[in-house]
């Protein structure tokens, strides 16, 4: 079974886009991206966690490499799994790393 399959199985029963709920061309996206982790398998491998992915349709998907939707995406995650968690998944990522990740959580509301 491919990842996308796995996220899917995981979080929904029909696919949809997190953001619209469009449940058509719906693609994984990672909310560190993978330029971040470039030659760091174990980054990148880390950045797979469920609380760092997000099903998207092409849509949104095109307009979500930003600081704004980031933070969107992240909170949605935190509602999801929890702060702890998510910031867990990040340090996790930011831990076989040798530059700084720079993705801070949003503030608490
Ligand atoms: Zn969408
Ligand atoms: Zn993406």
């Amino acid at each position: 079974m491919g990842k996308l399959t796995n996220a899917i199985n995981r979080k929904h029963r029909l696919p949809a886009c997190v953001l619209c709920g469009f449940g058509a061309m719906i693609e994984l996206h990672h909310i560190v991206n993978r330029g971040r982790t470039v030659g760091s398998n174990a980054a990148r491998s880390a950045s797979d966690a469920k609380e760092l992915t997000v099903l998207l349709c092409k849509l949104c998907h095109g307009k979500a490499h930003n600081k704004r939707v980031r933070e969107e995406l992240l909170n949605i995650q935190i509602q999801q799994y929890g702060r702890e968690a998510v910031q867990a998944a990040l340090d996790q990522v930011q831990s076989h790393m040798r530059t700084r990740l720079g993705i801070e959580l949003p503030k608490e509301k």
